[in-house]
């Protein structure tokens, strides 16, 4: 299972890594991870487009390999780009040196001083050995669950709807197992924060 909400528990635990940002701004964090892919990505850069909302996607480094164009259509589109791993890896179940040298090789690509762990797992040792590399790493507060296939798509909106508030980093995924509810709740998400007053920042 996961939350919605990131317990706040984890984020005392863990308090140098970024999990929202200012709460006394309208401003919502709309991230990206998993990506480029070509059935989901364009289509996300679309919807972000006509409403005029950028945001930041933690790419990850074989995606951006295997489709070089749509990584140029992120940065061409103005949004921001976080490094996501080479692989994918869980930093649980890698040693260090093994996760540390996926990232920098993802990082030859991704050029930028953003970091999520995947799964959002990673060790104390793992995360200041990057923080000493000065990488910001950016977990969130709002997990839209649109990776999960027994959750309708309306429930997806209705979650992220619920949970956001100022200053939110809010995570969606462009993945193939994604897309029935990202692209369902997505518009739907942003028009209603669109009414409700919130702009949208990059990280
Ligand atoms: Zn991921």
């Amino acid at each position: 299972m996961y939350a919605v909400n990131t317990p706040l528990i984890l984020q005392w635990l863990y308090p140098t890594l970024t999990w929202h940002r200012n709460r006394a701004e309208k401003r919502i964090f709309l991230t990206f991870d998993d990506g480029p892919i070509p059935d989901v990505t364009p289509g996300i850069i679309n919807t972000l487009k006509i409403y005029g909302v950028k945001a930041s996607f933690f790419c990850v480094g074989e995606n951006i390999k295997k489709h070089p164009d749509l990584f140029d259509s992120l940065i061409e589109n103005g949004h921001r780009i976080g490094n996501h791993t080479y692989n994918h890896l869980n930093g649980w179940k890698t040693v260090d040196e093994t996760y540390l040298e996926n990232i920098a090789r993802c990082q030859q690509l991704t050029q930028t001083n953003l970091f999520r762990p995947p799964y959002g797992r990673g060790t104390r040792s793992q995360y200041a050995r990057l923080q000493q590399e000065k990488y910001n790493i950016v977990m969130w507060d709002v997990l839209s669950g649109d990776f999960d296939s027994r959750l309708t798509p309306e429930k997806c909106l209705r979650n992220v709807i619920k949970h956001t508030r100022n200053g939110s980093i809010v995570v969606f995924h462009d993945s193939i197992r994604a897309i029935p509810r990202v692209t369902y709740a997505l518009p739907r998400a942003i028009e209603h924060w669109l009414k409700a007053g919130y702009t949208f920042g990059v990280l």
